[in-house]
């Protein structure tokens, strides 16, 4: 555990910047929404201080006075139509108005945050800072905005307050003043336990992260195969008891100093100014007669609500500065200007040859390449196959493609361009993929098909790429067919397919898609062979007219490719037919042996 609380304070300017950006998101939302969020607190806290202290402070004199009863009766009936006032506004606006506003704040936000995360290129992803700020700014951003607009309203609540409260002790007894700036004396040992919580907080954030991680591996799906089998629990239970070994260690460190400090405050607060306060104010009234019981109690009254707005005006700049440290990390994502951008005026992509051109490429953060020099020419139509061992590049050549990344030199040519040249999500259109890590999404199997055209209808084209995928016969077991919704999660009937079932419903998704590329990455991993030889058939024949690239540790399925590319290290070291790749000798040659006598090996070994 590291016992160094990392100090966090940003300057003044970026504190109010960030503070602004969050008020901005509301207004930006709803400009009647933001008005009225301030406007009402604007009536609300004089109007409270107008029937708590000052109709009071009248009240009580005119009795000790002996004003009539009627005017009392009148300061009453002036107090009770303005609580009434009051109570039914700020009621609407806190369970009708408000309710309705803060979903479509965040909905907004939410929408700009997802843009941003569609927009931000693959290796952001990869990089643990961005990653670590994209997860806080998805995490924090939409509650810290609406905690952004109460702490502002509690600040103005307490700067009206104070203000009202202060010049009615100053029109009484200007000395009272002495007594209600006493707080702000105190404001250092609120700042010290602060400090004392934010290191507290800062030091205690990877245990309870320990803990989260413990906790989720006991609720989450993924996890409970091996849990259950590979006795993981003991390990877990292990983690946890150190986590709070752990915390009793902060305990220690912290508990004493956090405890000393609020007492002080405390003492501070009651001993000193509210009793002084009350002293003086007694001593004034029944001591020397010169001041009303109506003053005395209203003293007593607002001296309790000066300290109280003062202390709490140094705990909300603490407030502000945190809001704007989470605040940060939501700017820094959504000011992130993306390597790979959409430029709305490029020219758009409508297939044609693809060209590589001694393209070399290196992940971030490496310091080696993974693909060496790599020229290859793929002709529109052209049925291609790359293979290779395992970490060879093969993956990798087909996200650059893809324009996932881009090359670190060389290049992607489309229709003899380069592919930096044209329209991203163009660019992006001319490919259908399937990855080896394939996704199906808690959608209907309709919704998965058609991810991209997202149209109503379609049962037509889904029902025919699901029949070319092979996927048709099981959807058509499902109670709702190809409305039947994937998984769990949003639907309690949804349905949990084998891993095998999802991946011919992914594979469908290139079926119903006429783009001019069709990339296979793996795309039998989890099929059996005979439902492997049934789709690369149906594949082939579906994508007549299309360029199809596919990768397969199957060698089998390369046999039909018009050109077989041998990639070893990251670089091509064989091109060919089947046949003449078989000619040839070499590597693949000896590789594909190797498979086919293993399968046939392994049959003679059933029979
Ligand atoms: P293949 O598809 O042939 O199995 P890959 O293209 O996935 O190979 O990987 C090629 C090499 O690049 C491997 O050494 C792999 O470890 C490395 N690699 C793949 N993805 C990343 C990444 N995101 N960051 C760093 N290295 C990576």
């Amino acid at each position: 555990m590291s016992n160094k609380a990392p100090k966090k304070k940003l300057p003044f300017g970026r504190t109010a910047a960030n503070i602004g950006f969050a008020l901005q998101q509301v207004w930006e939302t709803s400009h009647g929404y933001f008005i009225m969020h301030y406007l009402l607190t604007f009536i609300y806290a004089p109007l409270n201080f107008f029937s708590d202290s000052y109709l009071l402070r009248l009240i009580i004199n005119g009795v000790e006075n002996g004003t009539p009863a009627s005017v009392i009766a009148t300061y009453i009936a002036v107090i009770a139509v303005v609580s009434i006032i009051v109570n039914f506004i700020s009621s609407f606006y806190w369970n009708l108005v408000s309710p309705k506003q803060i979903p479509r704040v965040s909905a907004e936000l939410q929408k700009k945050l997802f843009r941003k995360a569609a927009a931000v290129e693959l290796a952001c992803y990869e990089n643990p800072e961005f990653y670590d700020r994209y997860a806080k700014a998805m995490n924090q951003t939409q509650n810290r905005v609406m905690q952004v607009m109460n702490t502002v309203n509690n600040l103005i609540w307490r700067v009206i307050t104070l203000l009202c409260n202060s010049f009615l002790l100053f029109a009484i007894d200007p000395l009272l003043i002495v007594f209600g700036l006493f707080p702000l004396l105190l404001g250092f040992l609120r700042r010290w336990h602060n400090r004392i919580n934010h290191d507290n907080a800062a030091v205690r954030t990877p245990v309870d992260r320990r803990i989260n991680y413990v906790t989720r591996t006991f609720y989450f799906s993924d996890f409970a195969k091996e849990m259950r089998v590979g006795g993981m629990h003991k390990r877990m239970f292990a983690q946890l008891a150190q986590a709070y070994q752990e915390y009793k260690v902060i305990w220690r460190r912290f508990g004493l100093k956090a405890a000393l400090a609020r007492a002080l405050q405390n003492i501070g607060l009651e001993v000193i100014t509210i009793l002084g306060t009350m002293l003086y104010a007694v001593w004034r009234t029944v001591g020397d007669g010169s001041m009303s019981i109506g003053d005395c109690l209203i003293i007593l009254n607002s001296i309790g609500t000066i300290s109280y707005c003062l202390s709490n005006m140094v705990q909300t700049a603490a407030e502000f500065n945190e809001h704007a440290l989470f605040l940060q990390d939501a700017r820094e994502f959504l000011d992130y200007q993306p390597r790979m951008a959409e430029d709305e005026n490029a020219p758009l992509a409508r297939g044609g040859d693809i060209c590589l051109k001694n393209v070399s490429f290196r992940y971030d953060g490496t310091d080696a390449d993974v693909l060496h020099d790599i020229s290859l020419q793929i002709k529109a139509g052209e049925r291609i196959a790359l293979v290779g061992q395992n970490g060879s590049g093969k993956t990798t050549l087909v996200k650059l493609l893809l324009r996932l990344y881009d090359p670190t030199s060389g290049a992607v040519l489309l229709d003899g361009r380069d592919a930096r040249d044209y329209r991203l999500s163009s660019y992006r259109n001319n490919f259908s993929c399937v990855f080896q890590d394939f996704k199906v999404f808690s959608l209907s199997v309709r919704e998965n098909v058609v991810l991209r055209r997202a149209r109503d209808g379609d049962a037509e084209l889904v029902t025919e790429a699901l029949r070319e995928s092979g996927a048709y016969d099981k959807v058509m077991t499902l109670e709702h067919g190809i409305d039947a919704t994937l998984t769990r999660e949003f639907d309690d009937k949804g349905v949990n397919l084998s891993i095998g079932e999802q991946q011919k419903i992914s594979l469908a998704r290139v079926f119903a898609e006429e783009a001019p590329c069709v990339i296979l990455d793996e795309p039998s991993s989890a099929l059996d062979p005979i439902a492997e030889h049934t789709m690369f058939e149906n594949m082939m024949r579906a994508a007549r007219g299309r360029s199809v690239i596919c990768i397969s540790h199957r060698l089998s399925s390369a046999v039909d490719a018009d050109r077989i590319y041998l990639m070893e290290n990251g670089r091509i070291t064989e091109v060919g037919t089947h046949r003449e790749l078989m000619q040839q000798n070499g590597k693949y040659a000896e590789m594909f042996r190797f498979q086919a006598e293993n399968y046939v090996g392994k049959e003679a070994a059933c029979v």
